[in-house]
């Protein structure tokens, strides 16, 4: 049996395809603009490798013409045109790519950087004109032809009229619907955004004449007080930058090149805290010019706020915010990706989840990382402001992923601390300094460092000399719980009661003491019923008379963040009130054993009160003035 060909419908096919492969129909210029774009390229090439045509780079430009009344939209290129054959070819046959050939026939003989691929971005035009017409002359000849088509129906090849050689592109836009304001495509501020979005970096001017309405010089011997006349000339202005500054050398950029590009392009007005501008060639090729800015983007915490690179191939926008390229502790990082390696899928909207894309993301993440490392030695002033806006994302990073990114992400982390509230310091900094005989990184929680400076553990830690890092953030505890221990050194909260700091004489002392003062302890755990766990006397206490710990893995500030979610169930820290056995009150106490009532109401004003110290609230404040009013 012979093989049987398909037959496509291509009046289906093209209506699907213009329909259904791309979201967004203002990318019909950016692909008209790429197919000039490599009509040039070409002809360029041919020049490179022949040096018959006696063209320069110079020759060449893309030109753009508006005429609103007959609702036309013209790109024209002085490239290398068609021949009838390739007409027919190339726009007679759909998902003909003839850069596709071109690219094949010629590979290895120059790096040609060609756009088209897949023989289908010319049909987009047809999602925004009722019909299409393309005049063009091949380098070299004298004929030129217009392929006229109005999409599905088929097309007409006829004779044509054309000076020079090269492609004119005229679409003959739709009519405005209630959906789409298809009039846009005419006006011309809006083609230049769209120029300027997708196309700025094609490496060809692309130009359009502006009408300037300017006020002729007055005559010399005009009256003074004569009317100023006004005279219409045409201006023509370049509409891309061409080369984009992230091709440029570094050595040629200042920072303020850097910045300014910055506010322009991402819409900020302060300057971002650095740039980060790489250059990688080998397994992959790719410029990035990354940033991280001072302040964090309006949306930021919204379910709206999206992050990611722009990503760039050969100079055209394929996607405004590519996901992958940053893992999400480094979302607040912005600036772009350029390369031409990129496998891109059909509506060059994608892209597939490819393997260049996942090692340009490795790569980026290490490079991000090694910049911040850099910045936080060398200037750490500028790290705080960075840390104070963005290191709680850091954060979130090491907790969410269970710790798994912990080792490329907790030398980032900065506390401040005992040692000094205003310089903060890292892991690092703090194990390189820890005395003698200390065994765990010692930290304390709570909401700002006056008020962690106030518990009574972190006088006992001083006494020691021993440095304690502050955590302020919610995050900040479950964090460390996920990194379990940094370079040996497991952590502990001061706040625990596993924290002592006494000799082995003295807890062998406190022991004894609260052996003998049973029949009092007693009482006043039943006192508390299940706000604690234990009461007991402690010598670890310094000034303070009471105070509140907690045994087991949940702290108290653990318990007032996962409580203060909305969802979830609550929890409760098992907490210790430790009384100061040096103190007054730890007198008083003893003296109370036969006069249970007193001893009862001064328990609930001591453990109040320890909440106070604690920095939490009291349940009942009304009880506790009452109790102290009769006391008084
Ligand atoms: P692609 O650009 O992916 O190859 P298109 O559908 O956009 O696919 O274009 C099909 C082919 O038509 C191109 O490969 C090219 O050979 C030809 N073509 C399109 N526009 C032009 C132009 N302005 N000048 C010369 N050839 C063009």
């Amino acid at each position: 049996m012979s093989k049987q060909e398909f037959k496509a419908e291509s009046k289906k096919l093209l209506d699907m395809m213009i329909n259904s492969i791309y979201t967004h129909k203002e990318i019909f210029l950016r692909e008209i603009i790429s197919n000039a774009s490599d009509a040039i390229d070409k002809l360029y090439y041919k020049e490179l490798s022949e040096q018959k045509t006696g063209l320069t780079r110079d020759n060449f430009k893309i030109t753009i013409a508006i005429d609103k009344e007959a609702g036309k939209l013209t790109v024209s290129d002085n490239g290398i045109g068609m021949s009838r054959e390739e007409l027919e070819n190339n726009l007679g046959t759909i998902a003909k790519s003839g850069s596709f050939d071109f690219k094949n026939e010629n590979e290895a003989k120059e790096d040609i950087d060609i756009i088209g691929q897949f023989g289908v971005g010319f049909y987009s035009a047809f999602m925004v004109s009722d019909h299409v017409e393309v005049i063009t002359k091949k380098y070299g000849s004298e004929e030129a032809y217009s392929w006229v088509s109005e999409g599905a129906d088929g097309y007409t090849i006829e004779s044509a009229e054309k000076d020079g050689h090269g492609t004119d592109i005229i679409l003959h836009i739709k009519e405005d619907t209630e959906e789409e304001k298809y009039s846009d495509y005419l006006e011309q501020y809006h083609i230049s955004s769209l120029i300027k979005k997708y196309s700025d970096y094609i490496t060809y001017p692309i130009q359009m004449d502006f009408e300037m309405r300017k006020p002729v010089e007055k005559a010399e011997d005009a009256p003074e007080d004569a009317e100023p006349e006004f005279e219409t000339v045409i201006e023509t202005r370049t509409l891309n930058s061409m080369v984009p500054i992230w091709k440029k050398n570094k050595a040629d950029l200042t920072d303020e090149d850097y910045n300014s590009y910055y506010k322009e392009k991402f819409y900020d007005f302060t300057d971002p805290v650095c740039h980060i501008h790489t250059r990688v060639e080998g397994q992959i090729t790719y410029d990035a010019l990354m940033y991280v800015p001072s302040r964090a983007p309006y949306d930021y915490m919204s379910k709206d706020f999206k992050r990611g690179l722009a990503l760039y191939t050969n100079g055209v926008m394929i996607m405004e915010k590519c996901e992958d390229l940053l893992p999400e502790y480094f979302n607040f990082v912005t600036g772009v990706v350029d390369s031409a390696d990129l496998s891109l899928n059909i509506s060059r909207e994608l892209l597939q989840h490819d393997r260049q894309l996942k090692l340009i993301a490795k790569n980026i993440e290490k490079k991000i990382s090694s910049e911040l490392i850099k910045l936080q030695e060398n200037d750490r002033d500028k790290y705080m402001e960075f840390f104070k806006t963005f290191g709680v994302q850091l954060k979130f990073g090491i907790y969410n992923s269970y710790g798994m990114n912990k080792d490329k992400l907790q030398d980032l982390l900065i506390y401040s601390s005992s040692a000094d509230d205003e310089k903060y310091v890292t892991f690092k900094e703090y194990v390189s300094r820890m005395p003698e005989g200390q065994e765990h990184i010692y930290y304390a929680c709570g909401e700002t460092a006056d008020k962690i400076k106030a518990l009574p553990q972190a006088e006992a830690a001083k006494a020691k000399g021993y440095e304690v890092l502050y955590m302020t953030d919610n995050v900040d505890e479950f964090t460390l719980q996920m990194m379990n221990e940094y370079d040996g050194k497991t952590f502990m909260n001061i706040n625990a009661s596993e924290f002592d700091l006494s000799t082995e004489e003295e807890k062998e002392a406190i022991k004894k003491e609260n052996e003998e003062a049973k029949i009092i302890l007693d009482v006043m755990k039943e006192t508390l019923g299940d706000k604690v766990n234990d009461v007991r006397f402690t010598n670890t206490l310094a000034n303070y008379p009471v105070c509140l710990t907690n045994e087991g893995d949940l702290s108290i500030e653990m318990e007032k963040t996962l409580n203060a979610m909305p969802l979830g169930e609550k929890v409760k820290a098992d907490l210790v009130l430790e009384i100061n056995a040096s103190h007054d009150v730890a007198a008083k106490l003893k003296s109370l054993e036969s006069d249970e009532t007193k001893l009862k109401e001064y328990t609930e004003v001591l453990y109040d009160l320890a909440k106070i110290i604690s920095g939490l609230s009291i349940d009942d404040p009304a009880r506790l003035s009452e109790l102290v009013c009769k006391m008084m």
